[in-house]
């Protein structure tokens, strides 16, 4: 059953099945025409189905390792019927198999085991539970998953395949050791160790794509390892789509989701994100998702361009839950009529956003994370790029604190602002890697002096300390502090000292505390206050690039001061004054543009739900809130026809003027799309 020739499926399930050896009677009320028939009640059309579990146990009736079938499975075919009666109802069955995370095998095989750098076995000790010890790739074991794979391949008839943990994990294990030696790596050097994971991992991808397409042309292909970044870019052509494991309950937050995807959907790949109907994370049995929350993480995805998938564990007994899918249904009933706005659609953007992961190796990176809020708060249209991102399709781009110059980049960048692109660059970036002096000299600013390190050798800027001992301050004034008090805002995280080059225009400048909080001087609490003293350029306008010398956005990040999101807002309006949307709705809104060209159409996306932090571990989703007449402008590329409510159909009135469209959303209840006919 193919999917890439039309896109990914818009309404899939990942159905766990980790189940220990320690139950009996597994799958013995498993009944394949009543789990196919909930799966369509619930309008599923796409459910990853189990070959291989973390305890190392398979699903399937194997004759290549029949030791390794789950010892108390009482259908040995429980994986063959699943996928037929799902292919009677027209609904795909891609196989999971697990990678590196196997129980089974690593008790038997520790030797195959990834060995740390202090000469441990990694993950899980040998007396806590769980299955989470990593196998090394290099060792015997990457022979093991793929004849595993292969009669899989050739036994089922397989849809998709999802390899599950497929992480690079630094490794000094024997094997590992010979390879690194081999190819003139040093073993004992971290950084080789980790390039060599890298390779490793890259190397198997590829070549496990080969070996899948030497049984099966057509299944989809996909390795799991619970987050897309940068990293993945030398893999890519091992991958027929993207999965973003995100669910936010589950650890990831709510601010994972978006900032992955907005990054992912620039990588030339349909993409698909996961979330779960769990009341947190994965193996949380018996427990739900509030309806409210999985509406709005599911319309989430449609408004950024990904499908929906919901994860579930089914039990050991094999036994579907109804009311699981009577609240996946409630959902997916509502995704299903939202599809022919969704099919074929490409996010507008004229914004793109650094990813700051490329320099700080975290998938939540602050600068970035920061950023993604500003400008959602804000209603802008935006992508998240890398250093290898084509900028000409943006107007603006914005380089977050953390953005390092090499060469390469220096060139691109140069390029884009010559070309009249506009950029807000921000602290650190700009800089080259070592941070001695700006690379980028379109940004019209140099470093005074060397950076200043405190007395412990860190950096004085940019550094994060409990009473802001390097705090500074700025004076809101001119277009920049537009709906800002004219007077101090105090900057938590010291900003670089620069001087302004030739022809380059101070907006702002900082004004210095008294001095420095150490135990010689303090005062109150936490920081000192301004002293009223002019220090040095904190803003800095050369042409079409705007340079904050403070941290702005990891600012943004930690505590949220509204006065870095307005100044950062104020800029973008002075860089791109005509943005591709607007709207009067309050900073809790999230609006997303899309076009589907082959439908002449915009739709606009405008979602209302607010993730609320109600207990200690997780934020909650439990109303939805409606907002009611809601202006938006949009900039419309060519004279607007009609605007509508959709799917209901009801028509909005709507005015042109100085080629923006704008329009009143009666009412958003959770998520409300319009569609604008061209
Ligand atoms: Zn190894």
């Amino acid at each position: 059953m193919d999917q890439t020739e039309q896109g990914l499926r818009f309404r899939q399930i990942h159905l766990d099945f980790h189940t220990s050896e320690a139950i009996t009677g597994v799958a013995a009320k498993f009944d394949a025409e009543e789990f196919a028939s909930v799966l369509e009640q619930a309008r599923v059309n796409s459910i990853t189905c189990f070959a291989r579990c973390h305890h190392g146990w398979l699903y399937y009736d194997s004759k290549k390792f029949p030791e390794r079938i789950h010892p108390h499975l009482a259908n040995r075919n429980l994986l063959k019927e699943q996928i037929e009666a799902c292919h009677r109802r027209k609904i795909r069955v891609p196989v999971y198999i697990t990678v590196q995370w196997d129980h089974y095998t690593a008790v038997r095989h520790p030797e195959w085991l990834v060995v740390t750098a202090d000469g441990r076995f990694s993950g899980t000790p040998p007396f806590e539970p769980g299955f989470y010890r990593n196998l090394c790739l290099n060792s015997p074991y990457r022979e093991l998953v793929k004849e595993i794979t292969a009669e899989v391949l050739e036994t089922l008839p397989v849809d998709g395949l999802f390899f599950d943990i497929v992480i690079v994990r630094e490794c000094a294990c024997r094997h590992c050791i010979d390879g690194m030696k081999r190819q003139g790596m040093d073993p004992a050097n971290r950084e080789d160790r980790l390039r060599y994971a890298v390779q490793t991992l890259n190397q198997f991808k590829l070549e496990m794509a080969e070996f899948v397409r030497s049984f099966n042309r057509n299944c989809s292909i996909f390795y799991n390892a619970g987050h897309i970044g940068p990293l993945i870019r030398e893999s890519m052509p091992a991958y027929t789509h993207l999965e973003l494991e995100s669910l936010p309950s589950g650890g990831w937050g709510y601010l994972h989701f978006p900032l992955t995807m907005r990054y992912a959907r620039t990588l030339g790949l349909d993409c698909l994100s996961h979330t779960g109907r769990f009341h947190t994370s994965w193996g949380d049995f018996h427990s739900f998702k509030n309806t409210a929350a999985l509406e709005f993480e599911c319309f989430h995805m449609l408004a950024l361009n990904a499908k929906c998938l919901i994860g579930d564990q089914l039990h050991p007994d094999g036994e579907i839950s109804r009311p699981v899918y009577e609240l996946i249904g409630s959902v997916y009933r509502q995704v299903e009529q939202k599809e022919p706005w969704c099919r074929g659609a490409k996010a507008v953007t004229d914004m793109a956003v650094f990813n700051t992961e490329e320099f700080d190796g975290k998938q939540v990176s602050p600068p970035t994370a920061g950023a993604l809020r500003m400008l959602q708060e804000a209603g802008h249209q935006f992508d998240i790029v890398d250093s290898r991102s084509d900028f000409s399709q943006y107007k603006l781009l914005i380089l977050p604190d953390l953005v390092a110059v090499d060469d390469q980049l220096e060139q691109k960048l140069e390029e884009y602002l010559a070309a009249g692109g506009r950029m807000i660059a921000s602290a650190f970036s700009g800089l080259d890697a070592g941070k001695s002096e700006f690379r980028l000299k379109p940004l019209g600013v140099r470093l005074r002096q060397p950076l200043r390190r405190d007395s412990g050798g860190d950096l004085a800027a940019g550094r994060l300390a409990e009473g802001n001992d390097h705090a500074e301050y700025i004076v809101a004034k001119g277009a920049l502090g537009k709906g800002l008090p004219e007077t101090e805002h105090v900057m938590y995280l010291k900003g670089l000292e620069v001087a302004a080059a030739d022809g380059a225009e101070v907006l702002i400048d900082t004004v210095a505390s008294y001095f420095d909080r150490t135990w010689e001087h303090f005062c109150s609490h936490r920081h000192t206050p301004s002293s009223g003293r002019i220090d040095y350029p904190a803003v800095v306008r050369r042409g079409g690039a705007i340079y904050f010398a403070h941290p702005v956005f990891t600012q943004y990040h930690i505590n949220g001061p509204r006065w870095c999101k307005i100044l950062v807002l104020n800029a973008i309006d002075l860089l791109l004054p005509d943005p591709v949307l607007r709207h009067s709705g309050p900073s809790s809104l999230v609006a997303a543009v899309n076009e589907q060209a082959h439908a002449g159409r915009w739709v606009v996306h405008l979602l209302h739900y607010i993730p609320e932090r109600r207990c200690r571990e997780i934020d909650v989703v439990e109303d939805v809130i409606s907002l009611y007449d809601v202006t938006v402008s949009i900039r419309a590329p060519q004279k607007v026809a009609s605007v509508r409510c959709v799917p209901s159909g009801e028509p909005i009135r709507f005015q042109e003027r100085d080629g923006r469209a704008e329009f009143v959303v009666p009412k958003i209840d959770g998520h409300q799309m319009v569609e604008v006919n061209f």
